[in-house]
């Protein structure tokens, strides 16, 4: 069996994670977290909290999941947020036609870049089937698919709403009183995680791609002309990079960097994105990612979005496929911008300047008793105009006469009907709209990645074993305590000491069913680190075995030593250095 086949088989069986709805015939691209997974699940957040909220000094706010459709008016996501759909002519099923095209074109990773007409030519000229029956696409139409989740905000169809398909934005509408909890300081980082939705077209690969899934973002605000990252406490850090260069040559691959090398030799263009690419190799290490089969990889140009000057995936490679886990980007002002235009709010920030400066502003004061009966009713938009040019090219009223467009008409005013004087101000500071870097992590496909990476067997006592190396902080058991026999006063005891240790602040399980060799097995398959066993020594000498999952070492410890043990095994120490 494949490894995925095989996780998706141990997920299930040991409560990771299943399709959703089975008891209603199953509903494609959402999936339950089971006792374990749901576990795991918060631990992975606990760490990424760890590094980017608590290490990194930023706030974490929780927003609502739905969203108004002003909201993404402005963010761009009502128009564009699309991707490209095929309906097969024969049988109606629908597919994302540039995942057909990737998969049947060796050479193409990348077709959404392409354009649907491309796509299109691309179905038709390699014959491209339709997944579900066989049929040919040729010449069916591609088009795009918009895939948020539509619905109404209170009764009736007055109030559009949208589920979020990202968390961001509901840290980028909240920027004004962000800005206020930072006391106008820039820079500082708000993060999230939290639920998004995306109406998939072809939900697959089991939490790789489905409709409703965690992200976990930080959009950190930044002034583009004064800040830089810290990147001296990343410079050495080594980086896995799969640059745009290496993917279009012919026998590219991946190359290794340190932080201040890539930046140096321009491989990473943003100092931002190098500095969160070094920052987060901890993080994907730390949650027992392997790092031989993980990279990050820059977009191609035509990949990333206009405003995004230097965007990379961090990718893994799970059953021969490489898959985004997280997505880094410079995104510019572009987000705050455009919420600045289409609210009312105030998207900037006041920089103050080191020295207030003097400076001289051009302004206009016209005569109205002059426009008016010279221009009727435009004479309003003309007096805007004069003020507007007056901002832009004062010496467009150096003359006697000055000339404004508004709409398709010209109009000239004597320059000394305007009232253009140039005024000397003295300002403090001047209002910037900051820029954002975000690291965007995606909370599933990291779980996928993690009970992928660390699923490994070996043979024990001359059986297979199947086990999961979780990092002991990640593991949903640190702890299994199981009495040898349950009875003869061996499962009172191992009761007692569960409880003990789940006063000290372990996650404890107590296991008495199946013989011993099996209860080891089934904490090996979920990954519980340690297992504690009572047998009869223990009434003698108040002593107990602790049992290492990787390395199936066992060792005799005293009770009254068990929470000091255990908390050095957590902390990184083997019980053959205790
Ligand atoms: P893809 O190209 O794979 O659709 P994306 O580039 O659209 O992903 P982003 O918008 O950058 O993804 O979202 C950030 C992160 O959210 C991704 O790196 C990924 O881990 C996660 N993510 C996005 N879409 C899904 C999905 N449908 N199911 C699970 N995780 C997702």
């Amino acid at each position: 069996m494949s490894e995925t086949g095989e996780l998706a088989e141990l997920a299930k069986r040991r409560g990771f994670f299943f399709p959703s709805n089975d008891a209603y015939g199953g509903t494609a691209g959402f999936y339950t977290y089971g006792p374990e997974g749901a576990t795991l699940k918060r631990n992975i957040e606990d760490v990424w909290r760890d590094i980017f909220v608590r290490e990194l000094d930023n706030m974490e706010l929780e927003a609502p999941t739905i969203m108004p459709e002003a909201v993404f008016e402005a963010s761009g996501h009502l128009d564009g947020f699309d991707d490209m759909i095929i309906e097969c002519g024969e049988c109606g099923a629908t597919h994302r036609a540039d995942h057909l095209v990737e998969d049947a074109v060796e050479a193409i990773e990348d077709a959404e870049a392409l354009g649907t007409e491309r796509v299109a030519e691309l179905l038709t000229e390699h014959g491209i089937v339709c997944p579900s029956c066989g049929a040919e696409l040729a010449d069916e139409p591609v088009e795009e698919f918009n895939l948020m989740f539509a619905t109404n905000i209170g009764p009736g169809s007055g109030s559009p709403g949208y589920l979020r398909p990202e968390t961001a934005q509901g840290i980028f509408v909240e920027f004004p009183r962000l800005k206020e909890y930072a006391r106008n300081q820039l820079p500082f980082g708000v993060a999230q995680v939290g639920r998004a939705y995306r109406n998939e077209i072809s939900p697959r690969r089991a939490l790789v791609r489905v409709r409703e899934f965690t992200q976990a973002e930080l959009e950190h605000f930044i002034d583009p002309e004064h800040d830089e990252p810290p990147i001296e406490w990343v410079e050495d850090v080594e980086l896995p990079l799969y640059s745009a260069r290496a993917q279009q040559a012919d026998d590219g691959d991946i190359e290794y960097y340190t932080v201040g090398e890539a930046v140096d030799a321009g491989v990473i263009e943003s100092e931002w994105v190098a500095y969160y690419l070094g920052r987060s190799m901890a993080f994907y290490d730390r949650i027992g990612i392997d790092m031989d089969r993980f990279r990050y990889r820059q977009h191609l140009s035509g990949e990333r979005a206009h405003y995004a000057a230097d965007c990379w995936d961090a990718e893994t490679e799970l059953g021969g496929n490489w898959i985004e886990v997280t997505g880094f980007a410079y995104r510019s002002d572009y987000d705050l911008s455009k919420h600045g235009e289409y609210s009312d709010e105030s998207f900037t920030i006041f920089r103050q300047y080191d020295e207030p400066r003097t400076i001289e502003r051009a302004v206009v004061d016209p005569d109205m008793s002059y426009l008016g009966p010279e221009f009727g009713g435009d004479a309003a938009e003309i007096a805007e105009a004069l003020e507007s040019l007056a901002g832009r090219d004062r010496s467009a009223f150096d003359g006697e006469e000055v000339t404004v467009e508004v709409g398709d008409t010209s109009y000239t005013v004597p320059v000394e009907k305007t009232g253009f004087t140039v005024e000397e101000q003295t300002e403090a500071g001047e209002h910037i709209t900051p820029h954002v870097v975000e690291p965007s992590f995606g909370v599933d496909r990291l779980v996928y990645s993690v009970l992928i990476h660390t699923h490994d067997a070996d043979t024990v006592d001359g059986e297979t074993r199947s086990f999961l190396e979780l990092p002991a902080e990640l593991a949903p058991t640190t702890v299994a305590v199981v009495p040898l026999m349950a009875k003869d006063g061996l499962d009172d005891r191992a009761r007692e000491i569960a409880e003990t240790l789940r006063t000290e602040g372990f996650e404890v399980a107590y296991d008495d069913t199946g013989n011993i060799g099996r209860r080891y097995r089934r904490q090996d398959e979920v990954g519980t680190p340690y297992c504690v066993t009572i047998d009869y020594e223990t009434a003698e000498d108040d002593t107990v075995t602790v049992r290492e999952r990787d390395s199936t070492d066992q060792t005799r410890v005293e009770i009254e030593a068990l929470p000091d043990v255990l908390d050095r095994l957590v902390g990184g120490e083997t019980l053959a250095e205790l």
